[in-house]
């Protein structure tokens, strides 16, 4: 039986995260991974924005691992050249009756602590994308897009630079706790024994906490999967910045990102599904098409299918919001088993603050 100190579940960006961080400080570190390599799930099929953190309530962990993480990964990204571009991004509203929200939400932004929000006449919009209907924006300037196949790779190569391992096709299927240790068992046959377990198996996590033994009906820690879709364009050429409806309760709204090329594509949608199929449905071009033309006029032989992914939502259809849920389980009897729950969107950008946060339970 393999002996291992910190056994971290998951290669996606949030498990990359911690093994960087915690490989600074801690020896005899694993990262265990079911797929052929790292990031092959929400990781590499999300739209690569660095968020600000404008919309998540006050005191949230959103709201907090945002705006750090914000500007923890343009330190990192600068410092270890991985491509990035802070954009910045317009937040629209299409018609006089919307702009009380767009101004509460940029009250909300201040008091997330976001710098630098401004609200903008369409004078100054139409200047910069003349196409656009708006009668005002809110211009966020921390927001950003970022390569995170780039950021993977560097995240996971300081991580072995420091000592850590990264093992791919180990798929974890049952735990155990064994004393003050955990026993885990992969489909492989092999059996690890790790001083401290941290759950980052993204859309998986729920599943794991119940493989050590948490009760996720009673802990309401059970996972809803929410589909999101994207299009993309060629037909629109020289945008800069993002573009972004005003969001729901529920979501973002379908808005415009650009790549570090400058391609455009739009996106996400939200559906709750059941199975973990990248099929996208093509059904839902009409969807695409009302959404996005109530800010940019676009025909549909101009979008083009392109890929989707599908978010670890602790909310349900009907919830509004839930947090993140980080926490290091002795409260529940399991002393060193850190789990990460529900980390869809703001988790590419914070993180290098969840990792952090981690680091911070482990030496409790
Ligand atoms: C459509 C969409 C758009 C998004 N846009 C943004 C955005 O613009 N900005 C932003 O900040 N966030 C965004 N997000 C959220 C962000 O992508 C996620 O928060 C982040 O990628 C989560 O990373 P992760 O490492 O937790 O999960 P994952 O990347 O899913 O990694 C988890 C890993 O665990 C592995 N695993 C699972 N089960 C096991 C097991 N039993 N044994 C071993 N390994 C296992 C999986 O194979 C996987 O590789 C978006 C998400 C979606 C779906």
């Amino acid at each position: 039986m393999e002996q291992v100190n910190i056994l971290v579940i998951g290669a996606g960006v949030v498990g990359l995260s911690i093994a960087q961080k915690l490989s600074e400080n801690f020896e005899d570190i694993v990262v265990v991974e079911t797929e052929k390599s790292f990031g092959r799930h929400t990781s590499s099929r999300n739209s690569e924005v660095i968020h600000s953190g404008i919309y998540y309530p006050q005191n949230s962990l959103k709201a907090e691992l945002c705006v750090n993480g914000n500007k923890l990964l343009y330190e990192f990204a600068k410092i270890n050249k991985i491509p990035h571009q802070k954009c910045g991004k317009y937040v629209v509203a299409t018609a006089e009756n919307e702009e009380q929200k767009l101004f509460k939400l940029q009250q909300n932004g201040v008091q997330n602590s976001v710098e630098n929000l401004t609200i903008i006449s369409n004078q100054e919009i139409l200047a910069d994308i003349p196409q656009l209907n708006t009668t005002k924006a809110l211009m966020v300037p921390s927001t950003g897009i970022i390569d995170t196949h780039k950021l993977m790779e560097k995240l996971g190569k300081i991580a072995e630079k420091n000592g850590a391992f990264i093992i791919y096709e180990m798929e974890v299927i049952a735990i155990k706790q064994s004393g003050d240790k955990y026993e885990i068992k992969f489909s492989n046959g092999e059996i690890f024994l790790a001083n401290y377990v941290i759950n980052s198996a993204g859309l998986f996590s729920d599943k794991i906490a119940e493989m050590v033994g948490i009760n996720l009906q009673k802990n309401n820690l059970k996972l809803h999967w929410c589909k999101g879709e994207y299009y993309k364009t060629t037909k629109l050429k020289g945008i800069k910045k993002l573009i972004y409806p005003l969001p729901s309760e529920q979501f973002l709204g379908i808005h415009l990102t650009i790549n570090l090329n400058g391609e455009v594509r739009f996106g996400p949608n939200a559906y709750f599904v059941d199975d973990l199929n990248y099929k996208m449905n093509e059904n839902n071009k009409d969807e695409f098409l009302r959404a996005i033309n109530r800010y940019l006029p676009i025909s549909v032989e101009n979008l083009q299918l392109d890929d989707c992914g599908i978010r670890a939502k602790l909310q349900t259809e009907n919830e509004s919001f839930r947090d993140f849920y980080i926490a290091e389980e002795t409260a529940k009897g399991y002393p060193n088993f850190i789990n990460l729950i529900g980390i869809e969107s703001p988790g590419l950008t914070s993180c290098l603050s969840i990792a952090e946060k981690v680091k911070k339970l482990i030496e409790h």
